[in-house]
């Protein structure tokens, strides 16, 4: 494949996903051809447990100009697993899709059309979301959140199925962050974007792999990823808390004098300690969130470790030094 020639590198990460991997071949390639379009497709496996390996890599000998397979040693994330595929996307614009099909791959030549019209990013959000109830009323309050704590603007950060212009991508490759948000990144780093909406489907099978707390978890990296308004928000709460509980401190030791000692009111004095016991804790807690992320940073480690790529052509250029390669044939040989 002529590297200038590709136009669009579809990137889709994959984690134990081969219930659904039949039906998303049959679907997203000839939604692809029908874009006319010079493609790749990038599956990057996550690594799978299950028979997801052996599904790609047929679909690797059934499609070999159009697909190449990046096969990572453990799982790492989709997001880390996104960015492997970023370092080595040849197309001029990349669009993510997640593999369940949630993202009909026929939505692809609409965010096509918005890269094309010269916008660097395009964002989605999802008409209708196909989720379950309490996904949705979750995602809404954090999206309340996150538009108000953090620079990123955006109408809905929970959907993958997004475009990036050559520029951005390589914006975001140059980010030495360990754990991040992709579209986050983007949004930050596009100097014209646009957003759309588009269909959302149920997952056609398989489950979620994302529990709940790998959701929370992704929420308190979204906001301490990208803002410090969460410290500031806090200890300006500290600020108030410390000035009024002062008056409480005059307020009691005027009646201590006045009316002498009392014991009434002492649960509400509880209370009140408790209340301010469960805010100081939950500062700890945030502080921790902060160092934890300049923990994970210092260490260094590689955001992903790639065992093998099957490719029809290798890359001319093999991209940074953060990734260790245990076995790279120069061209996969069936
Ligand atoms: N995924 C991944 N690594 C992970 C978790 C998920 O590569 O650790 C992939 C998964 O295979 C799918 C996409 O990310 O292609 C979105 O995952 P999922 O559909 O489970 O998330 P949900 O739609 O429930 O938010
Ligand atoms: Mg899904």
């Amino acid at each position: 494949m002529n590297e200038a020639a590709t136009i669009l590198s579809v990137v889709i990460p994959v984690y134990n996903e081969e219930d659904v991997l039949p039906a998303l071949f049959a679907r997203l390639y000839p939604a692809l051809d029908a874009l006319k379009r010079r493609y790749e497709v990038l599956f990057v496996n996550d690594g799978s447990r299950d028979g997801s390996v052996t599904l790609l890599r047929q679909q690797f000998e059934r499609r070999p100009e159009e697909t190449r397979v990046i096969l990572l040693q453990v799982n790492f994330g989709q997001h880390a697993a996104i960015l492997a595929a970023f370092a080595r996307a040849r197309g001029r614009y990349v669009v993510t899709l997640d593999a369940d099909l949630q993202n009909p791959p026929e939505e692809v030549g609409k965010l096509l059309a918005q890269l094309e019209a010269g916008h660097d990013y395009v964002g989605t959000w999802r008409a209708n979301r196909q989720d379950m109830w309490w996904r949705r009323t979750a995602s809404k309050f954090v999206n309340l959140i996150r538009e108000r704590a953090t620079p990123i603007k955006m109408a809905d950060h929970g959907c993958m199925l997004r475009g990036y212009a050559r520029s951005v991508v390589e914006a975001i490759n140059s980010t030495r962050e360990n754990v991040t948000f992709i579209p986050a990144l983007a949004s930050l780093y596009a100097a014209n974007p646009t957003e759309i909406e588009v269909k959302h489907d149920e997952r056609v099978a398989g489950a979620s792999k994302y529990s709940l707390y790998k959701l929370i978890r992704l929420t308190f990296d979204l906001m301490t990823g990208f803002s410090t308004v969460p410290l500031q928000a806090f200890s300006l709460a500290g600020l108030v808390l410390s000035l009024l509980s002062g008056a409480l401190v005059v307020y009691l030791l005027g009646r201590r004098l006045v009316l002498g000692p009392e014991v009434d009111g002492v649960f509400t004095l509880f209370a009140i300690v408790f209340f301010f016991l469960g805010i100081a804790l939950f500062g700890i807690g945030l502080l921790g969130e902060y160092i934890g992320r300049i923990y994970v940073q210092v260490r260094q480690r590689p955001r992903y470790i790639i065992g093998a790529v099957l490719e029809a052509h290798a890359d001319p250029e093999a991209p940074a030094s953060d990734v260790v390669e245990r076995r790279r044939p120069p061209d996969y040989v069936a």
